[in-house]
C-alpha cells in the first residue's frame, strides 16, 4: 500500500510541502495549531500567497470539481499519528526573543503533541531549520515519549525552497539530503521522493549532523554572496564605480557566477537573517565560533544597507524627513511573496517614519500583512496611489509591477521626480528621460 504522509506545521514551507506530496500521488493529511489556517487550507484557500500553491490545493482538496480528495487537513494529533507512516515536522523555529539562538519550543512542542500517540511503526521526518545536534536530541525525546516496542524513529530532512518558487522548488529541488539512523529510514525516505529522483535530482544520505550543517551552511553561503557584492557597492559608492557592471562583469567567470550577486537593500525574510544568527549561536556553544566570526561581518553589511537607504532617502528629501512625503514601492522581503517577516522595506519605511515623514506603502500581494505588523504606516492600493505627493519615491521590493511602471504616468501624480533605487533593477536611462533623478545602490549619481 502506498505510504500515508502527514505534515505537521502548514506555513509557508508546510503547506507547500503537503499540496506537492499530494501532486506526487500521495494520500496527505496536514495539521497545524492555529485552526484558522486549517479552516482556510480545507476550504482549498491557501493562507498566504505562493504562486502555484492554490491550483494544486484546489486540485487536491476534497469538495472541488475534480478534485483527486487526496489532501485533507486537521487539528488533531490522534488523527495524525493513526494516518501517516511518514510524519513531516514543518513547524516555526524563529529567532529566540533577545538572544541569535533558534527558538526550539515549536519543534519540541509538535513532537511532544505526536510522539505518545505514535501507536504503529513510523518515521517521523524533521524540515525546520534547526541548530546542529538538534535531531539527536529529538532522536532521544522521540524514544522517550513514543510508546516502547512501535518502532518511531526521527529522519532528518532539512528543506531548500525558496518562497516565490516553493512549488516548483518541491517537486524538483536541485538536491535531496537525508539524515538517517537505519535503512528501513533511507528506504521509506527513497520511497516518498521516488518521483524526484527519478527525474534524476541528486538524493543525498548522510548523518543527522551533516544534514543539519548542509542547511546552516547553504544558507551562510548565500548570505555571504549578497554581502559580498553589498560591500562591493559601498566601495563602488566610495570610488565612484558601477556596482552593476562589476557584478556582472564577475558573473562571467563561472567559479563565481551570476546568482546571488545582485547588489542592493540586502537580504530579509524569515530564514537567512535569523539561519546564521543561530548558526553563529550554535558555533559558539560549540566552541567554533572563531570559525563562524565572518558571519557578523555578513549580517552588519547587510543591516549597514538598510541605514545606507534611509541616508539616500535624507538627502533627496533635502537633508531632513520633516513635512516630506516619502512613497515606498514594495513591502514583502521579495517578490512573488507575501511574506514580510524581516523585511528590508518595512524595516526602512518604519525608520524613516520615525524621522519625521509621512510614509505610504504599497506592495501588490504584502499590504494586509504589513498592515498587521505595522499599523502605524499608511498603505495605498496602488503604486500611483502611493506615489501621489510623494517628494521621493523608494523601490524597494523588485515586483516585476514596478519595473513595468510608466515613469511619466507616475511623474505626473509625485510631488517631486526623485526615485531612488533600492534593488537596481530598474530602468535607470527611461526613468531619467522622462525628468526623474534616478539613483542606484552602489552606482554613481547623475
Ligand atoms: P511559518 O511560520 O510560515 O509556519 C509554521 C507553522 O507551524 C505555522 O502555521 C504554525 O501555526 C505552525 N505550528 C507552530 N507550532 C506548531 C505545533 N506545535 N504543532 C503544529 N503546528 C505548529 O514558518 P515557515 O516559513 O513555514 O518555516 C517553517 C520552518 O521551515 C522553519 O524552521 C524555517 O526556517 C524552515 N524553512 C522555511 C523556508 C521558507 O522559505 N519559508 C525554507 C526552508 C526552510
Amino acid at each position: 500500500m502506498a505510504l500515508r504522509i502527514t505534515v505537521i506545521g502548514t506555513g509557508y514551507l508546510g503547506a507547500t510541502h503537503a499540496a506537492c506530496m499530494a501532486e506526487l500521488g500521495f494520500e496527505v493529511l496536514g495539521l497545524d495549531i492555529d485552526p484558522e489556517k486549517i479552516a482556510m487550507l480545507s476550504a482549498g484557500r491557501v493562507p498566504m500567497y505562493e504562486p502555484g500553491l492554490a491550483e494544486l490545493l484546489v486540485k487536491h482538496v476534497p469538495g472541488h470539481e475534480g478534485s483527486t480528495g487526496r489532501l485533507r487537513f486537521t487539528t488533531s494529533y490522534e488523527e495524525v499519528a493513526e494516518f501517516g507512516d511518514v510524519h513531516f515536522i514543518c513547524v516555526n523555529t524563529p529567532q529566540r526573543k533577545g538572544e541569535f539562538a533558534a527558538d526550539m519550543s515549536y519543534v519540541e512542542a509538535a513532537l511532544d503533541s505526536l510522539a505518545p500517540h505514535l501507536a504503529r511503526p513510523t518515521l517521523v521526518v524533521g524540515k525546520s531549520t534547526v541548530p546542529v545536534g538538534s535531531a539527536g536530541r529529538l532522536a532521544e525525546r522521540l524514544a522517550v515519549l513514543a510508546p516502547a516496542g512501535e518502532g518511531a524513529e526521527l529522519a532528518w530532512n532539512p528543506e531548500f525552497l525558496r518562497e516565490g518558487y516553493a512549488v516548483g522548488d518541491t517537486l524538483h529541488p536541485d538536491r535531496l539530503v537525508v539524515g538517517v539512523r537505519s535503512e528501513r529510514a533511507e528506504q521509506l525516505l527513497r520511497e516518498v521522493y521516488a518521483t524526484p529522483v527519478a527525474e534524476g535530482v541528486p538524493f543525498v544520505v548522510t548523518d543527522f549532523a551533516t544534514a543539519e550543517l548542509v542547511k546552516a551552511a547553504a544558507n551562510s553561503f548565500l548570505a555571504t554572496k549578497i554581502s559580498f557584492i553589498n560591500a562591493m557597492a559601498e566601495v563602488c559608492e566610495s570610488a565612484g564605480a558601477d556596482v552593476v557592471q562589476l557584478s556582472k562583469a564577475l558573473s562571467y567567470d563561472e567559479r563565481i557566477g551570476g546568482k546571488f550577486l545582485n547588489a542592493g537593500l540586502g537580504f530579509g525574510g524569515g530564514c537567512l537573517p535569523k539561519d546564521i544568527r543561530a548558526f553563529m549561536a550554535r558555533a559558539g556553544e560549540l566552541g567554533a565560533d572563531q570559525a563562524l566570526t565572518f558571519l557578523r561581518e555578513v549580517d552588519s553589511i547587510n543591516m549597514r544597507r538598510r541605514s545606507r537607504m534611509v541616508e539616500l532617502a535624507r538627502e533627496q528629501c533635502g537633508g531632513g524627513f520633516l513635512g516630506r512625503r516619502v512613497a515606498v514601492l514594495g513591502a514583502a522581503f521579495k517578490p512573488n511573496s507575501d511574506d514580510i517577516r524581516d523585511s528590508p522595506a518595512l524595516n526602512v519605511a518604519g525608520q524613516i517614519q520615525l524621522q519625521g515623514a509621512q510614509v505610504t506603502v504599497y506592495d501588490p500581494k504584502a499590504v494586509d500583512n504589513a498592515r498587521k505588523m505595522f499599523p502605524s504606516l499608511a498603505y495605498a492600493d496602488s503604486a500611483l496611489e502611493a506615489c501621489e505627493g510623494a517628494h521621493v519615491v523608494l523601490h524597494l521590493t523588485e515586483w516585476q509591477e514596478f519595473r513595468d511602471l510608466d515613469p511619466a504616468e507616475v511623474g505626473a501624480v509625485v510631488a517631486e521626480r526623485r526615485l531612488l533605487d533600492g534593488r537596481n533593477v530598474l530602468d535607470g536611462p527611461r526613468w531619467r528621460a522622462a525628468g526623474w533623478s534616478y539613483r542606484a545602490m552602489g552606482r554613481p549619481g547623475e
